[in-house]
């Protein structure tokens, strides 16, 4: 059985993210959403809306399991038993950034394999941090995210 775990920010979840979480589904036996957080660090939605917003998003994807964790990626896999890191790649950029994370990783933990799913072409723009933006501008997020959470962060901003 292979275990993946698919750890972000997801501060939001996008369309982009569960576009990379369903074929990761099809792929590996079981895939574990993990919002990574630092106590240190305060987002949008907090980590609790985020796990809680992902799960309603993905309750259709039943090999898929939504959890949180805090410090080290490979210290987390380990405790998971995971044997795969899912990751999704858009552009160059995203690359070099990941391939440092990766064997970062990799140096920490050998057994964990870094797996890359390239994002579709109309997701490739979307990241959370433009999401947010166009939110606070009153722009349509509804593009972007899934409905649950697009109500959500409507309703966040206005109050
Ligand atoms: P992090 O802070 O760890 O980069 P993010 O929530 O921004 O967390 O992203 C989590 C993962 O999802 C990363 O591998 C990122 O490259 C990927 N990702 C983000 N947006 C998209 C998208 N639109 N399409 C595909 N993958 C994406």
């Amino acid at each position: 059985m292979t275990i993946a775990i698919y750890p972000g920010s997801f501060d939001p979840f996008t369309n982009g993210h569960l576009d990379i979480l369903k074929s990761g589904s099809e792929i590996f036996d079981k895939v574990i959403i993990a919002v990574s957080y630092n106590i240190n660090k305060k987002g949008f939605l907090t980590v609790d809306e985020r796990v809680d917003l992902i799960k309603k998003s993905v309750a259709h994807l039943k090999n898929v399991e939504v959890d949180s964790f805090n410090g080290l990626t490979v210290e987390y896999a380990k405790k998971k038993g995971a044997d795969v890191l899912l990751r999704g790649l858009r552009t160059s950029f995203d690359f070099e950034y990941e391939l440092q994370l990766s064997q970062t990783n990799n140096a920490l933990y050998d057994n964990l394999k870094t797996v890359f799913l390239i994002t579709k072409p109309e997701y490739n723009f979307i990241s959370s941090s433009m999401v947010k933006e166009i939110l606070v501008n009153n722009g349509d997020i509804s593009k972007f995210v899934p409905q649950n959470v697009c109500e959500f962060l409507i309703s966040k901003r206005d109050t």
